[in-house]
């Protein structure tokens, strides 16, 4: 038998239920990536995929195809609806079996099924699996069979109910698995997945530099996060200024490796003693994706509606040039700053710091949690529909959680407290490296002896902060008050 596995956001060879079952079942299997935009658009219920994305993707298909080699198999490469070209491929090469691990977003899944009940309907086999998440989003239920809007009773529920099995090794191909003439195949290249410069800069040559997009980069990652970092995650995990995180998010959002490898690996260092401290608080974090994928499931409509509806009518303001201070890390809060250099220069933010920013956005400048999280959506590379909704909305207040909007973060007291040597804002905001670490969070409260002696005329070399925060927080306790 003949099997295509068709590869879309598991681009690794262990742990991948699809490519194990097409190994095992068939005497010919054929790895595909098919690329259709349309359905990227549909699935983003925005502007197709982030140009961050495209990178990532555009350096991560080439390492893939390059394992497969190793294993004397290929990746085909095509482009266009994917029914089609699943179509195209299944009469070109004879194939009687398709197989995929499923997508979770709601209008993937759907369109999914879509295309298992069409290629059955002309007498091809389909098999599809779970690969991507830890438990399938409906698994879990309330006591009266609903949906958790909450993200403490949900992880209550899910490490009472869920069990983390054991991971897939990677399956033997060998050439005994190849065509006898394999089909043509696109030319990434040709894909012009290189993202656009803006501005006349090309914004992700430094994250090329920053990243490899590969399994083995991603397993690194993982052992060296539990050799040197995992045992002070509970706290570290805050510090921006430190390699307190794993940096897995987007090694899992495009599947390089699996949550149920990840939760394996640190359960067998638990169970070795060789971790303690931090490993729950890790694992829970883990489930925070699961938790995201699951109200993502049962209000598809978050990506673009607040999960609370009280928050619909929110005066949200229109502030075009306030945004693009924003965008571009000119705000004059410098903890607000770095975090959207780093951004935009990495592809990447810490948790930490996308709180900050976030609710600086939405409560310092009241512009709306959307516009967020379209920005962040093209330039993460972990953008994530799941993940990226759920941030938005618990930092703007209407989301998923207890957070209330009347939480707003101060950016200068958060940047004292979790980046108190100024190191981050220092590596990211190179205008202030020379301004002691007392006044880097707040650069205008220095005497302008200290700022002569840093080098910094504040409005010229960096700027005034853009408002004053303590009337922003007032202004946004107003605008709250308008819906209450
Ligand atoms: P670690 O702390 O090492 O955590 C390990 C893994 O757990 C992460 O890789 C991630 O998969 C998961 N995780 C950790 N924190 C969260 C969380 N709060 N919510 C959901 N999953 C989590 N994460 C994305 O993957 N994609 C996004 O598009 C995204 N957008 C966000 C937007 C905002 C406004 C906010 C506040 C958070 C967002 N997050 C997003 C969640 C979180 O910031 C990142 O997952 C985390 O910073 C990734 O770094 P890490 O891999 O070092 O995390």
């Amino acid at each position: 038998m003949t099997t295509i596995v068709w590869f879309h956001s598991d681009l690794r060879l262990a742990d991948n239920p699809a490519l194990n079952y097409a190994v095992e079942s068939s005497d010919t299997v054929i790895p595909v990536f098919l690329w259709d935009v349309n359905a990227e658009r549909d699935a983003s219920q925005r502007d197709a995929v982030g140009a961050a994305h495209l990178v990532w993707l555009r350096h991560a298909l080439p390492a893939l195809s390059a394992s497969l080699r190793n294993h004397g198999s290929h990746l085909i490469l095509r482009r266009g609806d994917t029914l089609d070209q699943l179509n195209h491929l299944v009469e070109e090469l004879g194939a009687e079996s398709v197989v995929w691990n499923q997508r979770h977003t709601p209008s993937m899944a759907a369109r999914d099924l879509d295309i298992a009940e069409a290629l059955r309907g002309d007498g091809v086999q389909v098999s599809t699996f779970s690969g991507q998440l830890l438990h399938e989003p409906e698994a879990i239920q309330t006591g009266s069979g609903g949906p958790y809007r909450v993200y403490t009773p949900f992880w209550k529920k899910f490490s009472n109910q869920v069990h983390v099995g054991a991971p897939i090794d990677c399956p033997r191909m060998g050439p005994s698995k190849a065509p006898d003439t394999w089909p043509d195949s696109d030319d990434i290249a040709d894909w012009s997945f290189d993202a656009t410069a803006q501005d006349g800069v090309d914004w992700s040559k430094d994250i090329r530099g920053t990243w490899t997009p590969t399994e083995d980069a991603a397993h690194d990652l993982l052992d060296a996060f539990l050799e040197t970092g995992a045992t002070g995650y509970a706290d570290d995990r805050n510090r921006p200024d430190m390699q307190g995180t794993s940096r897995l998010s987007p090694y899992l959002h495009f599947g390089h490796i699996s949550p149920r490898q990840v939760w394996d690996r640190v359960e067998s260092w638990v169970q070795n003693g060789v971790m303690r401290d931090g490993a729950d608080v890790f694992l829970k974090e883990i489930a925070w994706r699961e938790f995201s994928y699951h109200v993502l499931h049962h209000y598809p409509d978050t990506p673009i509606e607040p999960l609370k509806e009280k928050y619909a009518p929110f005066p949200w303001v229109d502030n075009e040039s306030g945004l693009r201070r924003w965008q571009r890390g000119l705000t004059g809060y410098p903890i607000v700053d770095a975090g959207m250099r780093q951004l935009r220069a990495t592809g990447w933010m810490h948790n930490r710091v996308r709180m900050i920013v976030a609710s600086f956005l939405t409560k310092d400048l009241l512009i709306s949690w959307q516009e967020g999280a379209a920005w962040f959506w093209e330039h993460l590379v972990d953008a994530d529909l799941a993940n990226n909704t759920m941030g938005w909305q618990w930092a703007a207040g209407c989301g998923a959680d207890a957070q209330p909007f009347f939480r707003i973060f101060n950016p200068v007291s958060q940047g004292t407290r979790y980046d108190p040597d100024g190191h981050y804002v220092k590596r990211w905001v190179p205008e202030l490296a020379d301004v002691p670490t007392k006044h880097v969070h707040a650069p205008w409260d220095a005497p302008a002896s200290v700022l002569r002696t840093a080098n910094v005329q504040l409005g010229a070399d960096y700027p005034r902060p853009m408002v004053d925060h303590k009337a922003a927080r007032q202004r946004a306790l107003e605008a709250l008050d308008t819906i209450k």
